[in-house]
């Protein structure tokens, strides 16, 4: 399998997402313990020495922690970020400060970046991480055959501009974080609930449906081809749950959408791209 999508492992305790096109892989965040990691990736059988860039969405820990410093610099790895992410993630962790002295922190500002035989470009997502929450769309292979994954991991809400970087990806990559009844229902304090609700929170089943009804309707047809539902809450979601509430995408359009839910702990699927 030359191009391929596997996400490693996704939810608040942790998140990593690896891309692969011909000889090149990226990763999309890296918030796992290096062990845990090096494990994941030996389960797609890819070495930590193969990994070309990651690519961080945002400051939370979830996402990058000092683990992710410390696996980047022993493998020599450049970390890609928005400026005031790498700011913050400079301010907050010491073993950052080793990677921005090595030069292997380097900012993405508006221009797209190209590691091989990708280009990824960075967009704004609503989120309430110190810094600046950023979805990314990775493009693959040729220009005449260019496929692609559109990626927002954590984000409250799918304001029209964002929904614009998801349509005719070849591969989607949404939150679908809980169940509405669930979190409401949950023994979490009123403050966190509103939280997790709110504009600048995490997206609900219903809501990654909606935005996923739209992408797909504004796509060619055809051309978005899988989906993989991501950061799924343990306490307030299930994979039957949030799959479920994306069965639209099977009746739509005449070739139907391939929908999985990612777990925390089982790496996979491994995605043909
Ligand atoms: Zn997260
Ligand atoms: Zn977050």
């Amino acid at each position: 399998m030359a191009s391929f999508l596997c996400p490693l492992a996704s939810g608040s305790l942790g998140n990593a997402l690896l891309v692969a096109s011909g000889r090149t892989r990226v990763l999309v965040d890296i918030g796992l313990t290096q062990r845990r990691l090096k494990e994941a990736l030996a389960a797609v059988g890819v070495e930590p020495g193969e990994i070309d860039a990651v690519f961080v969405t945002h400051t939370h820990r979830d996402h990058f922690s000092t683990s992710s410093a410390g696996f980047c610099l022993r493998h020599t790895i450049p970390v890609y970020a928005s400026g005031e992410n790498l700011a913050h993630l400079s301010d907050t962790l010491p073993a950052f400060r080793k990677l921005v002295r090595g030069g292997l922190a380097r900012p993405m500002d508006g221009e797209a970046v190209e590691i091989g035989s990708v280009a990824v470009e960075g967009f704004d997502v609503p989120h309430d991480s110190p810094g600046w929450c950023q979805g990314f769309r990775v493009s693959l292979g040729p220009s005449r055959r260019r496929r692609s994954v559109a990626v927002a991991t954590d984000l409250g809400h799918v304001p029209d501009d964002v929904l614009a970087w998801f349509v005719d990806a070849t591969a989607v990559v949404i939150e679908s974080n809980h169940d509405s009844e669930m979190l409401w229902a949950s023994n979490r304090s009123a403050d966190l609930i509103e939280r997790i609700a709110g504009p600048e929170g995490h997206l609900s089943n219903e809501a990654a449906a909606e935005a996923l009804a739209e992408i797909v309707g504004r796509s060619r047809r055809g051309r978005v081809k899988h989906v993989v539902l991501a950061h799924l809450s343990r306490d307030c979601n299930t994979p039957a749950l949030a799959l479920e509430a994306q069965a639209h995408l099977a009746r739509g359009k005449a070739e139907p959408v391939r929908v999985f839910a990612a777990r925390q702990f089982e790496p996979g699927p491994k995605i043909g791209l």
